[in-house]
């Protein structure tokens, strides 16, 4: 593969702190719907804080253009965006249809399943070589998040009969899923490692890996993203089947986040467990400062209608208040009618769930030992004394986001307004719940840098006469000890 270059990353000049920020990340699915210049800043502007570029879909040249297209709007609307690369992992998909225009598959059916690109009413290409050594009579397979089930009849040689127990229209490149046949898979696959580099190439802020199943593999594409020279490669694994909530403690020690796939959980487990499943994912991860990612047709409705349902609303306020760091859209982004309008409900209601998450949290801190050591203790501190003091915010500086990541762990219950030195580091943070950040230039000792961030606040109208502020900073000054800082500014 040839080496590309990067899309320059935005120099976001003085990035503005929010007035009362949401805390709950937005992640938004790019896709048909989402791809020109306008609808991406409209996207921005209506709240979202990630792109999600699904690598399952498209090809390397659609992706950069996408992706030099996201940055160009960081840009221009002045607000980091990160871009979230989700690889397609161990995921069996439908063909490349030639057509957009689906096939319809009709109860009671026969249709022949095998390796190829063909999707017509008499066969299904899928990019899985093998599967029949797998199957055998009787089991299910499911397409489309289980939209369509089709029953094995046999096999011969290289190709499954099945019949269809429920038809739907089959677009291409949609999920296939084996519920009864434990399929084999590599640790990783080929193609998600040339995606993977080509990702390092682009400079993209973080990578999803698909049905991840032990921590092993994510060390392994950890390695991979070293060697290609990405050293501080931030890795979402995204949970999608019983191997992965098996092995979910050491999948959460190895990740930098973990997302809730619901699509997939509710296919190859049972789908009522998905609620049960979700909570509890959000809570170890939150119990190890690992942010989370609640995903799957959290506003599926608003693909074609202008309001959600009122069980979307309540889908969307749930997941803010069992802690969830980050929402997700797919499809209402990806390929709806209502792209923009999906974004600025999501953000209505994250807003509505964080006063009640704030009600119930406040005065019942306990310090999370997460990933951080010393700096979580600190960050635990600063949000319990910040409630005593009836603080208005937290200003906290960190040059690679560790102080950052920490107080985001500790669930603040006011703004964190967090400086860095540069936006690499800060889009690294844009999955991270209730920080809102801003670039300055770190070099200088904090004596110097607390005044000129105190008036930033005050330039940016977030804090005025009166209001406290409380400071948190580790190792302030490079040449000095190692030192810890938490202080009280009343404002003059
Ligand atoms: C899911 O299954 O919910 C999911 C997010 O995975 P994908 O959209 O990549 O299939």
């Amino acid at each position: 593969m040839t080496k590309k270059t990067a899309p320059a990353s935005p120099q976001l000049e003085d990035i503005k702190f929010e007035k009362d920020p949401r805390a709950c990340r937005i992640v938004c699915t790019l896709g048909p719907s989402s791809s020109n210049s306008e609808m991406i800043e409209s996207l921005i502007e209506a709240g979202m804080n990630v792109a999600r570029l699904n690598f399952s879909h498209g090809t390397q040249e659609t992706h950069e253009r996408l992706i030099r297209e996201i940055r160009a709007a960081s840009e221009k609307t002045g607000r980091p965006v990160a871009i979230m690369q989700d690889l397609q992992g161990h995921k069996v998909r439908l063909g490349r249809a030639n057509s957009a225009t689906p096939i319809i598959l009709e109860q009671g059916a026969e249709i022949i399943l095998s390796h190829g690109e063909e999707i017509s009413t008499e066969r299904l290409g899928m990019d899985y070589v093998g599967a029949e050594r797998f199957v055998e009579p009787g089991h299910r397979i499911f397409l489309d998040d289980a939209k369509i089930e089709l029953e094995v009849i046999s096999c011969h040689d290289e190709e499954i009969l099945c019949k269809v127990r429920r038809g739907a229209p089959v677009y291409s490149r949609k999920g296939v899923i084996f519920p009864d046949s434990e399929l084999e898979f590599p640790v990783l696959d080929e193609n998600d490692l040339e995606d993977a580099r080509f990702g390092v190439n682009m400079g993209l802020d973080m990578v999803a890996m698909s049905f991840v199943r032990s921590a092993d593999e994510i060390t392994k594409m950890r390695k991979h993203l070293a060697g290609w020279g990405k050293k501080d490669a931030f890795i979402v694994a995204k949970v999608e089947d019983g191997a992965g909530i098996h092995n979910l403690e050491e999948i959460l020690k190895a990740a930098n986040a973990v997302l809730i796939a619901r699509g997939d959980l509710g296919v190859t487990l049972p789908r009522e467990k998905v609620p049960g499943i979700q909570k509890s994912i959000i809570s170890q991860a939150n119990a190890l400062g690992v942010p989370s990612i609640t995903a799957t047709q959290m506003l599926e409705s608003m693909i074609d209608h202008p309001q959600p349902t009122r069980a979307e609303v309540n889908d969307v306020y749930s997941a803010v208040l069992d802690g969830s760091h980050a929402i997700m859209l797919s499809a209402e982004t990806a390929m709806g009618d209502y792209p923009e309008e999906s974004v600025a409900e999501m953000d209505r209601i994250a807003r509505e769930a964080e006063l009640e998450l704030n009600r119930r949290n406040r005065g019942v801190h306990t310090p999370v030992t997460g990933k951080e050591g010393i700096n979580d203790l600190l960050a635990a501190s600063a949000v319990i004394f910040a409630e005593y003091m009836s603080a208005d915010c937290i200003l906290a500086f960190s040059l690679e986001g560790t102080t950052h990541r920490a107080l985001s762990t500790a669930s603040p219950t006011v703004p964190v307004y967090g400086v860095l030195d540069n936006h690499s580091n800060l889009r690294r943070l844009l999955l991270h719940r209730g920080l809102n950040l801003t670039t300055m230039p770190l070099e200088n000792k904090l004596e110097s840098l607390v005044p000129r961030a105190l008036k930033k606040l005050r330039d940016d109208g977030i804090v005025g006469s009166a209001d406290k502020v409380i400071i948190v900073s580790r190792q302030p000054e490079p040449e000095a000890d190692e030192s810890f800082l938490l202080r009280l500014s009343i404002l003059s």
